[in-house]
This record gives C-alpha cells, structure tokens and sequence, in this order.
C-alpha cells in the first residue's frame, strides 16, 4: 500500500496536491503539520498537510515529501474548516488563506535567500556538497533555495541547508521559523541542597568570612519572597555586588545559573480588580447575557464613553474564569497603549497583542502561545489578522467598533471582512460573538434590528456626562462675510481660545495628511500627476515635495507649470500639515502636535504622540481619521471638524453612512470626564440631511434613511456585491478583455451586471483598471452565482490575448 498525502501549498490554484510519503512518514505526519515540497520546476515551498490517505492522483505521477518540517500540527483542525469557508465564501484559493494566516517566519520557499555567517572558517567540518554552497557563498553575498538547488544537481537541499545551519556556517536573510530563536533571559537561583531557607543560617554559617557573599545571600532571600525568578542583573544591582561575587558562589556550587525562554511580548503587570459597572451598564451587561441565550451574535450599541469597554472587561473575566479563550478584535489602528494597558491592568499575564507592526518572531510567539493554550494566551487583543491563530477553545469573539471598514482586507487575497469571518468562526468553536459601536454599520444594525442579532443598548455616557454639543459652521456664509482666516472660522477660532484659555485641549480633524493635496497652476489650469497612476500629485511642505498617495512616486515641487511653464502654481485644498502650520500662526503660543500616517510610521510613533497628548505637553492636535478610534482623553473639550465637505461627497454608496459615523466618532473624543464638550463642524453645506443627523445625535434616523435609499438603488444589506477588478498595462487589452467579460457575465446575470466601468483613478502603478460590478439578490443562491462566475473565469481565463490580464474577485467589497 502506497500512502499519500494532500497538501495545501501557498499559492493562488485552488486544488489541493499530493504528494508520496514513506510509511513511517505515514505513521507520524498529521494534518496541519507542514512539510518541504518541490512543486513546479525546481520550486520548493513549505506546504501544509490537509490529509493523508492511499488514493493516488489522477493525471500526475505523485513526487515524495522532502522532509516533514514540525513534530505537532501547527494548525489545528477547526482552523483549516474556517480557511475552507474562508476561501469558499471570498472565493479565493485555500492557499492564499494559508498564505494570509500564518506568520511569514512559518514559510519557507525557494526566493527564501541564505547568508554566509560572518567569519566562518571550519571549513574542514563540511562535506563536499556543503562546501560547494560555501564556496558559491564566497562569490555571492546571498544565494537562493533555487539557486542551491542548482548548484547541487539536486532538490533535495532542505537537509544540507539544515545541517549548513546547524554549523553555523549559513544563516537564512529573512528569519525563518527553523531558525527562530526565543529570546533567553539568565536567572539564578540556589543550588541543592541550599535551596531552602531552613538551610539559610548553615549557608550563612559557612560564608562567615565572606561578607560580601553573605550580603548577596540575604539580598536572594529577599528577593525570592516576591515568588518570581530571580535574574542575576536584578540580584546584582540590588545587592550592589559584582559579578565576582556572584561567581565565586557559583563556583563553590552554592548557585546556579539557568535560563527562561522570555517572550519578546510581555505585558505581566500587576492585575487589578475590575471597576464596578453603573447601574446602567449592570442592565446592559444581563441583557447582553441573556441575548447569547439564544443569539449567537449581539450588538452593543453604546454612545461614546458610554464604557462598553467595562463591560467587555467583565464579559472577559468571566470566560477566562470558565477557562474560555476571548479574541478581542479592533481596527489596527485603535490598538493604542492606551487600550493595551487598560486591558493589561485587568488581565496583565492572560493577554497577548497580535499585531502587524509587531516582528515576525513575535508573531510566531504569540502563534505558539495560542497553540499551546498558554495562560498568557487566552486573550489575545489584536487586528483582523489575528483570527488566523490556533485557537482550539474559544468562548467569545469581541468585536469593537465593528462598524469600522479597516476590518475588511481588499489587497491581497483573500479579501475577507473580519467580523464576518470571525462570526463564522466563533460559531465553529460554538462561540458567541460581541459586536461593539456607537454607530453600527448598517449591515448589522439591520440584522439587529431582523432579530438575527441580538441588541443592547446603551444611552448614557459614563458620569452622566452629556454627548457633546454640536454647532455647524456655514463657511460658505463666513467667506462671503470675511470672517475666515485660513480654514478657519471666526467661529471656531473663538471655540479654540476659549478651551485654551480653560486649560483645555483641543483636537482637529482634517480628513487628508500632506500639506495642499494638489497642485494647480493658475495660468492653464493643469496639476502635475503621477506619471504612474492616474490622480494628481499631493504637496507636502516638509520636504517641499509632491508624492503620489497611491504608489509613493515622489519628485521635487517644480518651479513651472510642466505644461506652460507659467510660474504661478497654486495649491488647492488642505491637509492636516497645512492646518498645523495656520495654527502655528493664529496661536503661537500654544503647542501644536500633529497625527497622521506621516507622523506616525515606526513601531512606537503613534503612540508617542499619543502619549505627548494625554500628559498634555500638546494643547492642539491635528489629525486624520486615526484620531476616531478608541481613543480616550479625559481633558479635551473641544473637537473641531475642519471641513465635513469632502467626506460626504465621496462617490461611494456608503460615504453618507461612513461620514455619520466618522464625525460621531471623532465627536465623541470632546468631554469625556467633566463637563459637556463641543463640536464645531465647519461645512459648505450646514443643511446637509447627514450634518443635521450627526448634530442631533439621530442614529436612528440616519439608519432609516440609509436604508430606503439602499432599497432603492439595490444595495447591501437587500443586495450582496461582489466585485471584479481587471489591471493590465496595455489599455486596449484591458478594455477588450473587460468588455468580453462584462458581455458573458450579462449573458447570465443580466441586469445584475455593473459595467465594465473605469473608475475615477483608472490608472495606478502603469495598470490600467476596469471593474465588473455584479449586484445579487437576497433570494439568489449565492452558491450558484459564485459557481458561475468562476465558469466564465476560467472561460476568460483560457483566452489567450486574456491570460495576461490581471483579474481580481472582491465578494462584499465594501
Ligand atoms: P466607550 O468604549 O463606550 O467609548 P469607555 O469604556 O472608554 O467608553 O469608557 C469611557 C470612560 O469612562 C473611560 O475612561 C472609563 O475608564 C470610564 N468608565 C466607564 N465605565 C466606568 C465604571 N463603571 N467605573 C469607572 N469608570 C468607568
Ligand atoms: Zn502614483
Ligand atoms: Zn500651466
């Protein structure tokens, strides 16, 4: 009997592929364990194991396994379940799901680049093959897994590279699992049979004439009556003792060094007990009890500082008392310290962030933790990436701020939404899910309101304090009355002063960074554009040039017009740099901050300005739409909103519903703690149905409205739509192949058919861009039309002037 086994490997083809195993590979291997296989010509990847079994393949001669690459699965079963939905529902390939969900560290291919270790020279420790690759080294700073492959005559290299590792000769460039070295940490502790304290006056006995070494004795016992390890810098710089000392007991056999893997990632603080909820969030808290009696899913709708974290907290505490695993979701960008060590006061050893700006090896620490169901892994806080984690026992999925669309992934596959996926996930673990927003998505505030959720309201900001109080600014009426300096309003210039004046802090919001978006010059009219894409260039003062938003191209601001020459180039619009520079002017004295993606790369820049706000050395601070979320200051008064134009006509079905939440968001970042705050929203347009909404806190009424006009022009939630974005460099072709596609989908969907359309930006990163709209009906099987749509895919596909084509699906792409 011949055993075989089939394999998911990291790549867009959507079939599984088997692959022989020995039988004593057939006795060990499991699935979810990964495995070295060559697939292609002369391609290695690391594939996963789906399952093993004795059926060999039809149409292809089965190869043989290089080399099992883990002793336990690393993916469970539940999980590769959730990636078949996953790439099912978003239809895209498994691979791309297993590609997405694990850690780059856990992949290895054969682009993987191997180094020379510097200063090697044992050359006499390797065999003739080994030597080979060490010479090649000598000429090459880096050779690939394909290139050894090569070098060798054989594909076989995984165990050569291996044991190449294993002598230290080579290191892999990106740091591979294989390679992944947790961090070690010395401590020190006792020796038998000293270890006890019963045994302290003998010890102490018979150090009588080391005083020294006596003193860093009693310094020990102290410290060890904490119940911690002991490590030997702490031991030595408590006992203000030198290292000789600590060796000279160390070799009288009276201590002993060992080590602890330590966590890169390590949140233990002291926990504290958790805040008494109010009466209102008491009631809240039973009632979202007693809806996952019989919902799966409930939405929380709290007003801003309503404290629907507190409530979280509580929901929390009692799971991991049930010995559950929690997953608290939230958009990347409200992972702030802020909410890191709020949660790390309660529950400071449970928890773990996951997060993108994280390294690898701390992404792979945290997968292992989950996967081992350590304690310090049974709340894991993190960013829609992190329901891709082992989780083998999960009793609640939290989602805050659900209505966020940063939980939806567009690039690359797969292009999934994380509330969904993570909805379909808690249910596979038998799990209840918490959606959390002041302003849910329209979507789930109407599965709330069908009864396929459960609801619970909450109405009262922590405190009694009321929401803020919201003034629209017509700028249209102060420009024609002469009362604008800059963007600003008289009006809102006066608000400032005043919160100034109070000691207050004040936040702007303006929802564009750079300085003027564009350039345009006054003589012809015309703006320079990115040679490749099709938008025109942002201005950004700081390094006086123009970039390109969508592919980072960057020149110098130029002197002339590129198409007249004239001198005169104006700059039109403004950014949050601009609003930072005017503030510097209008209120010298105060302290300006600004927060937006320019200001805030690196692991730690977002927090530092945070930081900088909350201990109040900023009085202002500017920023983009990153100032909505989660955040929590308890001395700002005033938020100013510095033009509500340009988000509400945005061409987007939903730029209405995301302009509600966005300013109720930002709104609610005004009088958190004390006293009532303010809102000034600066527009053209004061009258507008969505400004009036927000400034009367009508959720309600935006939500209905909403609703008949998504009715009307077939929209989610009545209509579901899926997307099909086609790029190519070559115009014509794009066109053609559109065109051919959007006829063969019409000869099927009919009217469902959008399209092809060019977008507003049809062109980015010299790819010219058509998009298929399909819109499908409640009462359609969605099954059928995806099957569908994947027939005249792979009709077009089979094509050839369409083959080079690049074709994209996006399945609920909003
Ligand atoms: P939300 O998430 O609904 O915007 P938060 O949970 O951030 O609200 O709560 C707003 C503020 O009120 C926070 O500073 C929080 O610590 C405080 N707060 C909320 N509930 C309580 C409570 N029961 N006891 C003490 N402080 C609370
Ligand atoms: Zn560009
Ligand atoms: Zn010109």
């Amino acid at each position: 009997m011949i055993n075989y086994t089939n394999v998911i490997l990291p790549i867009p083809l959507s079939k599984l592929f088997t692959y022989k195993i020995t039988e004593a590979e057939a006795t060990f291997l499991k699935p979810g364990m990964r495995v070295a296989v060559e697939f292609g010509k002369s391609k290695i990847f690391t594939a996963l194991v789906y399952n093993i079994h004795n059926t060999a393949p039809v149409g292809y001669e089965a190869k043989e396994i290089y080399q099992i690459l883990d002793e336990i699965p690393i993916v469970n079963e539940l999980q590769l379940k959730h990636w078949e939905w996953i790439a099912n529902y978003y239809m895209c390939s498994l691979g791309e799901v297993y590609r997405a969900a694990l850690p780059s560290a856990f992949l290895l291919e054969s682009e993987t680049e191997i180094q020379l270790v510097a200063g090697f020279t044992n050359e006499e420790l390797l065999s003739n093959e080994e030597f080979l690759i060490f010479e090649a080294l000598q000429h090459q700073s880096q050779l690939s897994i394909s290139k050894i492959i090569e070098i060798l005559g054989k594909k076989n290299v995984f165990p050569i590279i291996k044991t190449l590792i294993e002598k230290n000769t080579i290191v892999v460039k990106e740091q591979i699992y294989e390679q992944y070295k947790p961090k070690l940490v010395k401590y020190i502790r006792l020796k038998e049979p000293w270890n006890t304290t019963e045994k302290l006056s003998e010890l102490l006995e018979t150090l009588s004439r080391a005083k020294k070494q006596r003193e860093l004795i009693l310094t020990y016992f102290q410290l060890q009556s904490l119940k911690k390890p002991i490590k030997v810098t702490q031991l030595q710089e408590k006992a203000l003792a030198s290292s000789a000392v600590i060796k000279s007991l160390i070799d009288k056999d009276i201590f002993e060094i060992y080590f602890i893997q330590k966590d890169r990632i390590n949140y233990s603080g002291t926990t504290s007990e958790i805040k008494e909820l109010t009466t209102h969030q008491q009631e809240a808290y039973w009632a979202i009890k007693d809806t996952f009696k019989t919902k799966q899913v409930t939405l929380l709708k709290g007003i801003t500082s309503s404290g629907k974290t507190e409530i979280y907290v509580k929901l929390i505490k009692q799971l991991l008392k049930d010995g559950k695993q929690v997953l608290y979701l939230l958009p990347e960008i409200a992972l702030t310290t802020q909410l890191i060590e709020r949660l790390q006061y309660y529950f400071g050893e449970y928890l773990s962030v996951f997060h993108s700006k994280y390294s690898m090896n701390e992404r792979v620490e945290v997968w292992n933790n989950v996967l081992e169901n350590k304690q310090k892994a049974q709340l894991i806080l993190g960013a829609r990436s992190s329901l891709f984690l082992p989780f083998s026992n999960l009793g609640i999925v939290i989602v805050d701020e659900e209505h966020e669309p940063s939980f939806k992934q567009f690039d690359p596959a797969p292009r999934y939404h994380a509330r969904d996926a993570a909805i379909v996930l808690a249910n596979l673990h038998n799990a209840k899910v918490l959606l959390g927003s002041a302003t849910p998505s329209v979507e789930t505030f109407y599965n709330a309101q069908q009864g396929k959720y459960g609801l619970v309201e909450l109405n009262r900001r922590f405190g009694d304090v009321l929401l803020p109080e919201i003034e629209l600014v017509d700028v249209k009426e102060k420009h024609r009355k002469k009362r604008m300096k800059g963007h600003f309003s008289d009006r809102l210039l006066e608000m400032i002063q005043d919160a100034l004046d109070e000691k207050e802090q004040v936040i702007l919001f303006q929802n564009r960074r750079g300085f003027a978006p564009v350039v345009e010059c006054e003589t012809c009219g015309v703006s320079p554009q990115c040679p490749q894409c099709d938008v025109s260039l942002t201005f950004h003062s700081f390094r006086k040039e123009l970039r390109c938003h969508y592919c980072g191209y960057r020149q110098a601001m130029p002197h002339n017009c590129g198409a007249c020459g004239s001198e005169k180039l104006n700059t039109k619009g403004f950014g949050t740099e601009q609003i930072e520079q005017e503030l510097e002017q209008l209120f010298p004295d105060a302290a300006v901050g600004r927060m937006d993606l320019d200001t805030t790369r690196g692991k730690y820049g977002y927090q530092k300005i945070i930081g900088k706000f909350e201990a109040q050395e900023i009085d202002i601070l500017v920023g983009t739409q990153m100032l909505s979320k989660g955040l929590d200051f308890a001395n700002v008064s005033l938020v100013g909103i510095m033009s509500a134009d340009t988000m509400l006509n945005f061409p987007d079905f939903r730029a209405h519903e995301r302009s509600y939440q966005l300013m109720v968001q930002v709104a609610g970042r005004a009088g958190r703690s004390k006293k009532r705050g303010k809102v000034a929203i600066q527009t053209y347009n004061p009258y507008h149905q969505i400004l009036q909404q927000v400034s009367t806190n009508s959720y309600l009424e935006m939500f209905k409205e909403q609703l008949d006009e998504r009715w009307q022009y077939h929209y989610p939630p009545f209509y579901r739509i899926i997307k099909i974005t086609l790029r190519h460099k070559d115009f014509i072709r794009v066109d053609e192949g559109a065109n051919w596609l959007g006829k063969s989908l019409t000869n099927i969907f009919k009217d469902q058919i959008l399209g092809p359309t060019t977008p507003a930006i049809s062109k980015i990163r010299n790819y010219y861009i058509r998009h298929i709209i399909i819109k499908i009906p409640q009462k359609q099987s969605l099954g059928a039309t995806k099957a569908n749509i994947l027939r005249v895919k792979n009709t077009f596909q089979a094509v050839k002037q369409f083959r080079s084509i690049k074709l994209t699906i996006d399945v609920d792409n909003y």
